[in-house]
């Protein structure tokens, strides 16, 4: 299939795709793919105010109704499984395995939110005065902002999205500039399931175009309740305390450093699975990509002859062919991050022990195809601490335990973590207060690749917040704890006397 036929498969249209001033090329290859119309970050206070008489309706619609909105829009993502995984493939360069998996995880949020519609289960509170009622009642809390990086160009929306929705939200959501187009595709797709729904108001969700001015007017204003922002550690950095000087509330999903810990009794072939898929895979441009592999010094050798000569049976080429592993970076920024990693890595006393080099520049001039990097490392140096967004994985020697945990947690970032080990009382130590301090810790599996079903996110730089699963819709609510009395006297908390 063509660029041009994955486009126009996608409902793409010439009014999507020409006349405007954001240039969108391919990864796969440098081709241009459009030039996209950006919202003018002066437009944004009419978006904002659209959304939020559209919260003011939607608030009113019962949650399970509002779970039927999410359903449809489930059952419009079904039938585009194939389109837009491509599209994701097309314009963020991921292969086409992970650009339907990445929309099989849109439809698992939207199949969850429309079971939770039913269960925004508050509290019932035992109250110390007689003839009292407490309770605790979750409520819609607004517009949400949801601001999404390149690398999971729809999954992250469709997070947010599915569990704002039945929560009595209003969504208005900035892409990545990198990613627009997937972004205009999800808007068609939600524009059929609301034409299909019927009862929703007008405004309940806008996609806006645009770079960081868009998504600063989002961040600024006191009419969007809740920004949701995904993407690096920096822009959380800028984020966070503008939300947090005008009491807004945010949740923020920002980079990680994640390590595997391999000790003496790891089952050795599952650990080399795990560790190319984490580390290599999307090519190394996971917020939960394996970075740093802390191995027992026993068991070093032998881990490391077997991983690099997996590396080197990796398909590296154009990931929207059967039976490629690994695709592009996404640009050349990235790539020269790449790069500048390798060298500061050898500056710090590494050895690349394989990869680290630009490849394909004879089939893909334009594009920035790289060979997935291993560098020994003396120790957790300056640049293994710091997240590069690339496929390089350091290793990292211990002898002790104790030195691979605390090697685990000494980086800024706390995101996902793991453990490959047969002995219980090392897995259960690495899980407990004193183990790993991430957001995400696994034991004999590798730190990316969530489920839907779990809170997902991190700690530290990572920035502390959770979506997806388990009970993190409580994040696109606001709760309000409620006392009746239904007696005839007037009790107060505390057994306070106050006699008038
Ligand atoms: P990025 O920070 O460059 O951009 C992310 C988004 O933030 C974009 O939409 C961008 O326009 C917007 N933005 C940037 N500065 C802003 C500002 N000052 N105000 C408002 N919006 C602003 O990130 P990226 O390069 O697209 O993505 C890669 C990064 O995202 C990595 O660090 C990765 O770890 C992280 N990430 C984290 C998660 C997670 O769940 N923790 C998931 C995916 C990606």
């Amino acid at each position: 299939m063509t660029h041009t036929d994955i486009l126009a498969k996608s409902g793409l249209t010439a009014a999507d795709l020409t006349g405007g001033s954001l240039a969108v090329r391919s990864p796969v290859d440098g081709a241009a793919l459009a030039t996209v119309t950006e919202i003018d970050a002066a437009a944004m206070p009419g978006v904002i105010a659209s959304a939020k008489a559209a919260f003011n309706e939607w608030r009113k619609v019962p949650g399970p109704k509002r779970g039927e909105l999410v359903r449809i829009l489930g059952e419009e993502l079904r039938a585009e499984k194939e389109t837009l995984g491509r599209l994701v493939t097309l314009e963020c360069g991921k292969i086409y395995q992970e650009g339907l998996g990445e929309v099989q995880e849109m439809i698992d949020i939207c199949d969850f939110a429309v079971g939770l519609s039913r269960q925004l289960h508050g509290l019932t509170i035992a109250s110390e005065r007689p003839d009292h009622a407490m309770r605790e009642t979750w409520h819609p809390a607004g517009v949400v902002a949801v601001i999404s990086a390149f690398n999971f160009p729809v999954a992250v929306w469709a997070w947010n999205t599915a569990l704002a929705l039945i929560c009595g939200d209003s969504v208005i959501w900035k892409p990545s500039e990198k990613t627009p187009l997937t972004a205009i595709a999800c808007q068609k797709i939600l524009d059929r399931a609301l034409a299909r729904f019927a009862d929703a108001p007008a405004g309940l969700h806008h996609t806006v175009i645009g770079g960081r001015a868009v998504g600063e007017a989002l961040v600024d204003s006191p009419d969007v309740a809740i920004v949701s922002a995904t993407g690096s550690t920096r822009m959380g950095r800028e984020v966070a305390p503008k939300v947090a000087a005008r009491f807004g509330r945010s949740i923020l999903e920002l980079g990680g450093n994640n390590a595997m810990i391999v000790t003496p009794s790891a089952d050795l072939e599952m650990a080399v699975r795990a560790i190319v898929f984490s580390a290599v895979g999307t090519c190394g441009q996971r917020c939960t990509s394996l970075r740093r592999l802390i191995v027992h010094r026993s068991v070093k050798d032998q881990l490391l002859s077997r991983l690099t000569a997996a590396y080197k049976s990796v398909r590296i080429g154009n990931p929207l062919l059967d039976g490629t592993l690994v695709g592009p970076l996404i640009d050349k920024a990235s790539f020269d991050g790449f790069s500048a990693a390798i060298a500061n890595a050898k500056a710090e006393g590494g050895t690349v022990l394989t990869g680290g080099e630009r490849t394909l520049t004879a089939e893909f001039p334009d594009a920035y195809y790289v060979t997935p990097a291993i560098v020994d490392m003396p120790a957790q140096s300056a640049v293994v601490k710091h997240e590069t967004f690339a496929p390089i994985l350091y290793v990292l020697t211990y002898d002790d335990f104790d030195q691979a945990v605390h090697l685990q947690n000494d980086v800024p970032q706390g995101l996902s973590s793991c453990i490959f080990t047969t002995d219980v009382r090392e897995s259960e130590f690495f899980l407990s207060a004193q183990g790993s301090d991430c957001g995400i810790a696994n034991v004999n599996i590798g730190p990316s690749g969530a489920e839907i079903g779990g809170a997902f996110g991190g700690e530290k730089e990572t920035g502390g917040g959770r979506e997806s699963g388990s009970d993190a819709w409580k994040g696109y609510m606001r709760r309000q704890t409620n006392t009746v009395n239904y007696g005839r006297s007037l009790p107060l908390a505390q057994g306070i006397k106050f006699d008038l």
